[in-house]
Parts: structure tokens; C-alpha cells; sequence
């Protein structure tokens, strides 16, 4: 096998600022190809542009960023085309939508479905990714019990990474 899905969920919680993000965007393009593979879609060069922006780094990214990034890179867009792009990708499970920052951040881990929480660092502004099960049953549980059916859930906490914490004054 040749699998580059042996990574953790939580492989990049550890991730500090000057990894090597070349690696991260290779292996999100490469994924971002099998699950469209595996799910009949296609990524046309418009939506793995968008993919693209969004893992320029692992700060959230906006739909008005995306657009502005498109036009200056010479291509023709509009907001509609940028939503469906966005749309198509979520609906993959290839990004996942920050509410709080009304952005989004690409999916490490997409071929796997999961539940996802996001811990979003208030001082370099990048988003990390973790699967924590109980959190995530325990939301659905308890949304259970008030006979509320939990269709998709994206848990959000703000506060400082590890990298930021040891730079702060
Ligand atoms: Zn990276
Ligand atoms: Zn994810
Ligand atoms: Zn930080």
C-alpha cells in the first residue's frame, strides 16, 4: 500500500509555524483527488483553484479572499462561482466552514468521515484540526435528549497555539 492515510487525525496538532507546508498542500491535492475520484466528482481546475487558496496557509480564508486571489491571478470570477466552488468542496468534506471567522480551512484528513473541532489561535490566526470522539457524541447525545437530530457539526475554540504562547511577551 501505498497510503499516505496512516496519519492520525490529530497529526497536526503538533504542527508548528515553520513546517513544511509544501508537504501539506501536496498531500490536501492529492487527497482532495481520490475522494473526487471515489465519489464520481470532478475537480475542475476552477474548484482545485479554490482548493488551492484555501491551503495557501492554515488560516481561515474568506470567499471575498478567494475572489480577490482569483482576479489577481488574471482568471474571471464571480461570487456565485466561487459559493458553488466553496459548496462543492464542503459538501466533499475537502474544507470545512469556520463559522466564528465566516472562512474556511482545508480538511487534513478528508478521506475519513468525521466530526470535526477546530482550535483557532486568536495570535497567528491558523486553525488546527482535532477529532475528539466523546466531544462529538456527547453533543450529539445531548442534542438527542431534546429531540434535536444533529445533521453535521463543527465544534469551534478560540485561544493561543503552542507557537504563539512561547513567542508572546
Ligand atoms: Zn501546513
Ligand atoms: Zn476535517
Ligand atoms: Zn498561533
Amino acid at each position: 500500500m501505498s497510503s499516505a492515510d496512516s496519519n492520525t487525525p490529530a497529526s497536526n496538532a503538533n504542527r508548528d509555524h515553520d513546517h513544511d507546508h509544501g508537504k501539506c498542500v501536496a498531500e490536501a491535492l492529492a487527497s482532495a483527488e481520490r475522494v473526487c475520484e471515489a465519489q464520481g466528482a470532478r475537480l475542475t481546475p476552477q474548484r482545485r483553484q479554490v482548493l488551492e487558496l484555501i491551503w495557501r496557509s492554515h488560516v481561515p480564508v474568506g470567499a471575498y479572499e478567494i475572489l480577490d486571489a482569483m482576479r489577481d491571478g488574471g482568471r474571471r470570477a464571480d461570487p456565485p462561482t466561487v459559493y458553488r466552488a466553496l459548496e462543492f468542496l464542503a459538501g466533499l468534506g475537502l474544507i470545512h466552514r469556520i463559522s466564528t471567522r465566516n472562512a474556511f480551512i482545508g480538511c487534513s484528513h478528508p478521506m475519513s468521515e468525521h466530526r470535526a473541532q477546530v482550535l483557532l489561535c486568536d495570535g497567528c490566526g491558523q486553525a488546527t484540526e482535532i477529532e475528539i470522539g466523546t466531544i462529538a457524541q456527547g453533543l450529539t447525545d445531548g442534542a438527542a435528549d431534546l429531540g434535536f437530530a444533529i445533521a453535521d457539526q463543527t465544534v469551534e475554540a478560540s485561544g493561543l497555539c503552542r507557537s504563539c504562547q512561547s513567542t508572546a511577551h
